[in-house]
């Protein structure tokens, strides 16, 4: 099986500094771990949101897990965090669809587990904005149930499903 780093596929010019050596890779936008930076960035600025509270005022205790509970009692900064990260992987994932052409986009990982709906919602709508309609019309939203995908690892792939030419390649790792 063959997977695409999706996940280091640059998608902002100077962008931070990415474990990979390059800048503004998809991972330094929206991994679990650069929303839990931008929240203990941001939170500081906020002294008044839910999840400096939740935080008890030490923002360096946010995890992914505080800001999702934040955002489920729709805390502003908190919810902004997930929809910022969430269009980001919507841009991916119309790249993906208008080269591709796939079947069926498969997200998952541990942002999308934590903040399901949210980050489903919102990456479908930007997809949908950025993908040519055609293509777009074609793909089915699944979130993996078992397998690699489903691991921490996690991932989203577009999988061509046609006989003869599966293939589950071009992982993220948000
Ligand atoms: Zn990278």
């Amino acid at each position: 099986m063959s997977a695409g780093e999706l996940g280091h596929l640059v998608m902002v010019k100077n962008g931070e500094k990415c474990n990979c050596g390059a800048r503004g890779c998809l991972e330094t936008l929206a991994s679990a771990k650069a929303i839990e930076k931008q929240a203990q960035r941001m939170v500081k600025q906020a002294p008044q949101s839910l999840l400096f509270h939740l935080a008890k005022g030490v923002p360096n205790r946010i995890n992914l897990e505080m800001i999702a509970q934040a955002a489920k009692e729709q805390d502003p900064l908190a919810v902004s965090l997930f929809v910022q990260a969430a269009e980001w992987i919507g841009l991916a994932v119309a790249g993906m669809i208008n080269i591709l052409n796939p079947d069926i986009i498969m997200l998952g990982g541990r942002v999308v587990r934590t903040a399901e709906e949210i980050i489903m919602t919102k990456v479908r709508t930007v997809a949908k904005e950025n993908a040519l309609p055609a293509l777009f019309e074609m793909v089915t939203f699944v979130q993996p149930k078992l397998g690699p995908l489903s691991g921490a690892m996690g991932a989203i792939a577009a999988v061509k499903q046609r006989l003869g030419d599966a293939y589950p390649g071009y992982a993220v790792n948000p």
